[in-house]
């Protein structure tokens, strides 16, 4: 199955390839390693920005970047709606039966 930009997100997150270079209550400036690139990405002036070739907010390496920020996003914003499309994490596995 083809790995959704949400889960590469956390993927590059799980693997340490986000690394925060500077972190303000306006700005963030990041390095993200991409899987074939490395890209410089960060939020600044209220605009979220990333040096690779997909030119827009919504890239794996933003989306990366935004799960260890707490900038302050709207609600209801197209990268949060992505989450509500995947399966719960927390749902109870099956009770298995003794047979
Ligand atoms: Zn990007």
């Amino acid at each position: 199955m083809r790995e959704s930009a949400y889960q590469k997100s956390r993927r590059y997150l799980g693997e340490g390839r986000v690394i925060l270079t500077q972190v303000g209550p306006d700005r963030v400036d990041a390095i993200v390693r991409g899987d074939s690139a490395i890209h410089a990405a960060g939020y600044r002036n209220g605009a979220w920005s990333c040096t690779c070739p997909a030119r827009t907010a919504n890239c794996s390496h933003l989306r990366a970047l935004r799960l260890t920020t707490a900038v302050d996003l709207p609600r209801g914003a197209p990268w949060e709606t992505a989450e509500s499309h995947l399966p719960a994490h927390n749902q109870p596995l099956p009770t298995e039966t003794p047979r």
